[in-house]
């Protein structure tokens, strides 16, 4: 391939499993290679307490983030790759490169742009069955220890982190109240005969701080017509997700970014591509997927081919 007048040939987004395993193949094929991450290396690993459908013996997500981390940091040793921080805005696809710029001004340019950002957290004001005062913000479920669960504990959604959350927590004794719209109602079976868990079915949930007292009132509207009246001392998220797609890329109604939708520079990976399928496993072959995409199609560009 002739040499390139980018930054560098493949910029990778975000290091989750996605953006890891599209590092180490970019950098195992002698590409020059970034990767550019807002906060940690393994992304949502990190919340992970008790892992599955992973092969290996990782029984937590931060074991095998290590492991991610370790893998970045040898291939960044061997010369092969950048890790970068910073937060990225906007990508861009154009015919010699893409561009990416960040929320601080900077602009990094590759040959080709990985976009592996996942999945970032919904909060209850974009959730169209929940109704909130302004500024609350409950803590996630996720990052709730058991410690923290005193008197009757309700929980926004029943995404899955609250089957995980209860599989890393077996000794929690005390009752889950789950507030559990038509959306999510799959999502709980796997967690319906498990007895610390109370699911409320709601198709629309109003919170408000009560006149007198601490804590919240819930008010349920239930999927039958019903309308009841709960006092919480404690709320927690759970709503689920929204795709972390970047301006410029093309998204669909859903908010996620098809792979084939997208300037043949930019490359999805990951979470980002759809709402299903989202797994640590198929998160790391599409990283992988989308750099040989790249490396083979501008091989054959090079060689005279139709990329
Ligand atoms: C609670 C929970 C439990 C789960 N349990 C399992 C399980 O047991 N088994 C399984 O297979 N899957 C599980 N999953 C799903 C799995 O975690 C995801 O499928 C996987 O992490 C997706 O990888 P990703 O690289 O696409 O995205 P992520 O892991 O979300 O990584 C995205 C990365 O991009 C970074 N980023 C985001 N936006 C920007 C930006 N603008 N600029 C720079 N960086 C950015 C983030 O900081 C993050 O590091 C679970 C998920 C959750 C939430």
């Amino acid at each position: 391939m002739k040499a390139s007048s980018c930054d560098t040939d493949v910029l990778v987004v975000g290091a989750g499993p996605a953006g890891v395993a599209a590092a180490v193949m970019a950098a195992s094929l002698n590409l020059r290679t970034m990767v550019l991450e807002a906060g940690s290396v393994g992304g949502k690993l990190l919340r992970i307490g008790a892992l599955e459908n992973v092969p290996g013996a990782w029984s937590t997500g931060t074991q095998l983030a290590e492991a991610l981390a370790a893998d970045l940091a040898r291939i960044e040793k061997a010369g092969r790759c950048t890790v970068v921080q910073g937060f990225a805005a906007q990508v861009r696809g154009y015919e010699e490169r893409a561009e990416l710029t960040l929320d601080d001004g900077r602009v990094l340019t590759a040959e080709c742009i990985v976009v592996a950002t996942g999945v970032t957290d919904l909060t209850p004001s974009e959730a169209e069955w929940v109704t909130v005062p302004a500024a609350f913000s409950p803590p996630p479920l996720w990052r709730t220890s058991p410690q923290d669960l005193t008197g009757r504990t309700y929980v926004l959604g029943a995404d899955r982190p609250l089957g995980t959350w209860l599989r890393a927590h077996p000794q929690v004794s005390s009752t889950l109240h789950v507030l559990c719209p038509p959306t999510d109602r799959y999502k709980a079976a796997e967690v319906r005969d498990d007895r610390r868990v109370r699911l409320i079915p709601a198709s629309h949930v109003v919170i408000t701080k009560p006149v007198y007292g601490g804590g919240w009132t819930v008010e349920v509207h239930g999927p039958d017509g019903s309308k009841t009246v709960y006092a919480a001392t404690a709320v927690l998220n759970n709503l689920g997700n929204l795709p972390a797609a970047l301006t410029g890329l093309v998204s669909g109604e859903d908010g996620y970014c098809s792979p084939d939708e997208q300037h043949r520079r930019i490359r999805i990976a990951g979470d980002l591509r759809s709402g299903r399928f989202q797994r640590i496993v198929t998160a790391q072959g599409s990283g992988a997927e989308a750099v040989l995409a790249h490396y083979y199609a501008s091989r054959l560009s090079h060689a005279g081919g139709t990329p």
